[in-house]
């Protein structure tokens, strides 16, 4: 079974690509995005609390996301194959993760760094907030969101490469170049 990693920052494309991957190969995707946005919409009190560190764009504490994770990950599998798309965020959440998957007998099979320059971030981000009634995507907390993804986030791509599991992919122009190229990753792994 294959377990992909798509990383990249907010507004990268990741959940986009996502859903073309999982239409191609049938694997199972795992946004702990929405799966928080679903416990705040049926107003469970883990999307109480998720929901003060989302307006605020900071991140849920990792003791937190990893127990939700592991919840989720065992509804769904043994299976094909998961896109982790939105975990890990932090370097203790990876290494929870490589733990996890080691405990399941298995391990990340690669991880896909949507590469996106800043400017494009901002304005993907700013116009998916027009329809996408995400009370985050707004300016500020944007912002906040691209300062926490520089500062706890994008460090994950240094200890990827460290352990050989790092492919860094053009995130911008056509989405089927962009599709096309993660397809080609991930058909060698
Ligand atoms: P996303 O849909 O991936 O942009 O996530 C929206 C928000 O959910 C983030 O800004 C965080 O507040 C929270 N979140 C999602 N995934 C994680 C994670 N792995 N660790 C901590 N917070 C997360």
């Amino acid at each position: 079974m294959k377990n992909l990693v798509i990383f990249g920052a907010p507004g990268s494309g990741k959940g986009t690509q996502s859903d073309l991957l999982v239409a191609k190969y049938g694997f199972r995707h795992i946004s702990t995005g929405d799966v928080l946005r679903a416990e705040i919409k049926q107003g469970t009190e883990l999307g109480r609390t998720a929901q003060q560190f989302i307006d605020k764009g900071q991140l849920i504490p990792d003791e937190l996301m990893i127990e939700i994770l592991a919840n989720v990950y065992d509804s769904l599998c043994p299976c094909e194959g998961v896109i982790f798309d939105g975990f890990p965020r932090t370097i203790p959440q990876a290494e929870a993760l490589k733990k996890m998957l080691a405990e399941r007998g298995t391990e990340v099979s690669a991880v896909l760094q949507l590469e996106v320059p800043e400017e494009m971030l901002t304005e993907r981000l700013l116009n998916r907030g027009k329809t996408s009634g995400r009370a985050d995507d707004n300016a500020e907390t944007i912002r906040k969101r691209l300062e926490v993804y520089h500062s706890q986030t994008a460090p994950l791509a240094a200890w990827y490469t460290a352990e050989g599991k790092l492919h860094a992919i053009k995130g911008y122009g056509a989405l089927e170049e962009i599709n096309a190229a993660l397809c080609g990753v991930i058909d060698n792994v």
